[in-house]
């Protein structure tokens, strides 16, 4: 029996419709070309443009259909010239995570040979790790509500046992999946402050709880100082590494920059019940209605949308997809005959999802 999925999907701003469109085509051919399983799209507006239409940002009803869904695919959102009265921007993005508890932002490094970076790769190593971004708490726990007098400022960092150790226990799992795929001999990496905060001697404490459950994995801590520098220096030695939110934050940019830019970094935003797959790059407002988005970054995290769906619902159709998706992608980039301008070549956004289409069902 094939099952169907429901996916609710959001166009976001700027070039968010733009690379939204190609990736759901590419979503909607493979699945009919697959017997095993069937996907449903259903639109659901919310962003910058919308709340300047409407005056709402995330509508109920939206909100609704994303809890209601198997998994929300959400395209780039948010435009700088459209604010609140506080003065802050419109990021339903932030909302859903919090609405959804979705702790754990999945980011992705990969740069496969033949693939250009700005670090001198040596002969026949490739990159291959994977950020856990803890996204409910950590530093963003005051974020919007911190306290700033005239002569000082404050904001509280929040780790809790609560989320920590559903963190630690997705990481360890993570770790183990790819292990048994082959791609990595299953190692998770502590990213921590754990030698100045208590709060991340806490942290630690709960990781190596975890870690004693999982004695066919490698585990090991690292300083985020000094995993910025090694991140630089050798970060084919990573597998899986989790952090706190705010390190994470920076970290992925870091990640996103080994890989060549933004427009190639996926993301998802998984909790134990709901996940939202985007893209980590913002709606490029500098770029918006040119047609000249990489669609790439879009298309990667559709492809972990796949694989999670299939991990989650044990449908290895699915999760084969995932993989011929990404590896797809990842097979265009690294060949590099047709790239996007942020990469370089002269392709626009049609072209390049194009490319990946052809390499799908053509090749
Ligand atoms: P941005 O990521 O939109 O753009 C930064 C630079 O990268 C720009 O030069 C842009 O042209 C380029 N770029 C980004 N994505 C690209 C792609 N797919 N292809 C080619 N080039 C790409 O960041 P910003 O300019 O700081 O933010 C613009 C808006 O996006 C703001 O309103 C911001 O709040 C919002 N934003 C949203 C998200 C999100 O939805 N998750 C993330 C970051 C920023």
């Amino acid at each position: 029996m094939t099952n169907t999925f429901q996916i609710a999907v959001f166009h976001g701003d700027g070039i968010g419709p733009e690379i939204m469109g190609p990736t759901v085509d590419i979503l909607r051919k493979m699945a009919d070309a697959s017997d095993s399983y069937d996907l449903s799209f259903q639109d659901v507006p919310a962003g910058a443009a919308h709340y300047a239409r409407t005056g709402e940002s995330l509508p109920t009803a939206s909100m609704d259909v994303a809890r209601s869904s198997d998994a929300i695919l959400l395209s780039a959102m948010g435009l700088p010239d459209v604010r609140y009265d506080d003065g802050t921007e419109i990021s339903p993005q932030i909302e859903l995570r919090k609405a959804l508890t979705l702790f754990a932002g999945v980011r992705p490094v990969t740069v496969r040979q033949g693939q250009s970076t700005p670090l001198k790769m040596p002969e026949g190593k490739e990159i291959d790790f994977v950020l856990i971004r803890e996204s409910t708490e950590g530093l963003f726990h005051t974020q919007g509500c911190g306290e700033v007098t005239k002569d000082e400022a404050r904001e509280t960092l929040l780790i809790t046992r609560d989320i920590s150790e559903k963190l630690f226990r997705f990481a360890f799992d993570l770790a183990k999946t790819r292990k048994s795929t082959g791609r990595s001999a299953g190692k998770v990496t502590c990213v921590d402050k754990a030698n100045v905060f208590r709060a991340f001697a806490f942290f630690r404490e709960m990781f190596d709880a975890e870690a004693a459950k999982h004695p066919e994995l490698a585990s090991d801590h690292a300083y985020v100082d000094a995993t910025a520098l090694w991140m630089v220096q050798k970060p084919w030695d990573f597998d899986v590494m989790v952090t706190e939110n705010m390190f994470g934050d920076i970290l992925s940019d870091l990640g996103a920059g080994l890989m060549g830019g933004l427009g190639l970094a996926p993301s998802a935003d998984i909790g134990l019940e709901h996940a939202v797959f985007q893209p980590c790059h913002g709606s490029a407002p500098d770029i918006a209605g040119q047609g000249l988005a990489n669609p790439h970054a879009m298309i990667l995290s559709a492809a972990m949308m796949l694989e999670w769906l299939g991990i989650k619902h044990d449908n290895g159709a699915m999760r084969q997809d995932g993989t011929r998706l990404r590896e797809a992608v990842e097979a265009v980039v690294a060949a590099g005959d047709v790239l996007t301008r942020d990469l370089g070549g002269s392709a626009g956004t049609s072209q390049a999802a194009a490319v990946v289409m052809d390499a799908l069902f053509v090749a």
